[in-house]
């Protein structure tokens, strides 16, 4: 292969953008990419909101959006805030407005003081003369209380006028192009023109979030890089109604991390649909995963684990990396205080010797468990070196119990250095 048609496949610099504050989380500019989230409970009802919120923000949530649809939503932002004041929960609070937000924002002050950010859809603000003046209502909102907003255009609700006039456009060209390529223009063409009259209306540059949301993998790519090239406001990166399970992982994942590769995106969501009565938080963790596996950031200490096989025939392997897995997740909000740096941590659990011994010791702390018909024993690889063999009914609390002691020795000395 010449140089001429090789691959640039290294991690491209951060795209340059203004860096945005969002009730004291940096979006933007030179801040890390912050993971956000969104609740599916009624916002009317106080309690579960601020129970969902309060888990979100547990589990790694930056920011939190909530729908803000009716007037007893709007009612009930400022008791959620005060009740997550009340237990500790300082998350950034993003009402997210569509159809009545002008109003709401208007006769509810208390809401509109409470909010660390307005989410408008500009498809979703009204009609024609409608339209303008309801944008500008929101818009003077955030100026009047000192909050940023994020312009969100989604495919869903694409200002339809415009796009028509994109379509008659396009169709009298000598050559049209393509239906998909004008839509993905329009798309573009709406967030950013929104955003620059948000700035006409005043709103500073530093207190404008963009994004634009579609639901197929190849439309978000070439959208973002649309728009990243046009400007330099602060991107918002999400692939819309990304679906269930592994289908809704996959599909955000294969589009945010082309994107991310290429330096595209300031702040993340995973719109993941739950199983019924599913986990929400599933979504933060995704989106953490995401930026962790890529190299951008640590939030808590990833295992290697193989994927077993033949030579793993009982379930001691697999048990024992969902143990740990679990264990260092749950440890970490205690372990971001005390040991800092903790997060970076990599562990490895292996299924057999065939590869288990190499990758233990590619780890910071790595256990190669016996396969079938191996010896029953377990050597246990520190800092690339076999420190010891597990024997016998107890290796999994005996290796929690070495992890544990590897993390106080190596981030305790960490923050005592700091003090
Ligand atoms: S390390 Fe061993 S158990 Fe794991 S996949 Fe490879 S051969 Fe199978």
């Amino acid at each position: 292969m010449n140089a001429s048609n090789s691959i640039n496949l290294s991690l491209a610099p951060r795209r340059r953008s203004v860096g945005v504050d969002v009730g004291g989380v940096v979006v933007g500019g030179d801040a890390p990419i912050v993971v956000q989230s969104m609740t599916n409970t009624d916002t009317a009802d106080v309690a579960a909101t601020t129970v969902q919120v309060k888990q979100l923000a547990d589990a790694g949530s930056e920011i939190v959006r909530v729908t803000v649809n009716t007037e007893d939503a709007a009612k009930a932002v400022p008791h959620i805030r005060d009740r997550l004041r009340l237990i500790g929960c300082n998350v950034p609070l993003v009402g997210d407005f569509h159809y009545n937000g002008h109003r709401l924002l208007a006769d509810y002050p208390d809401c509109a003081e409470a909010l660390d950010k307005y989410r408008i859809n500009p498809g979703n603000v009204g009609f024609r003369r409608k339209r303008d003046s309801q944008f500008g209502t929101m818009v003077e909102k955030a100026i009047e209380y000192g909050k940023p907003v994020r312009i969100g255009v989604n495919w869903g609700s694409l200002d339809q006028e415009l796009l028509a006039d994109f379509m008659d456009k396009n169709a009298k060209l000598a050559k049209p192009r393509e239906a998909t390529d004008v839509m993905r223009e329009a798309l573009v063409v709406s967030a950013v023109a929104n955003a620059e009259r948000a700035e006409e209306i005043g709103l500073g540059r530093d207190r404008i979030i963009l994004s634009c949301k579609v639901s197929a993998v190849q439309d978000l790519i070439a959208v973002y890089a649309d728009m990243a090239a046009r400007c330099d406001y602060a991107l918002h990166l999400g692939l819309t109604e990304a679906g269930m399970g592994s289908k809704g992982i996959v599909a955000s994942t294969a589009a945010l991390a082309i994107l991310l590769q290429q330096g595209i995106g300031d702040t993340i969501r995973i719109s993941l649909t739950p199983e019924p009565g599913g986990d929400r938080t599933k979504e933060v963790i995704v989106a953490q995963e995401i930026l962790q596996t890529m190299g951008l950031r640590a939030f808590t200490p990833m295992v290697t684990a193989c994927p077993g096989c033949g030579r793993t025939t009982s379930t001691v392997f697999q048990e024992l990396a969902d143990r740990i897995q679990t264990h260092v997740r749950n440890r970490m909000p205690e372990w971001r205080k005390v040991y800092p740096g903790a997060e970076s941590l990599h562990l490895a659990v292996m299924g057999c010797i065939v590869n288990g011994p190499g990758e233990s010791k590619q780890a910071d702390i790595g256990i190669s468990l016996p396969g079938t018909g191996e010896q029953p024993a377990a050597p246990v690889f520190i800092d690339g070196e076999k420190t010891t063999t597990l024997r016998g009914a107890n290796i999994a609390d005996e290796f929690v119990s070495i992890v544990e002691d590897y993390v106080a020795r190596r981030y305790g000395q960490r923050s005592n250095a700091a003090e």
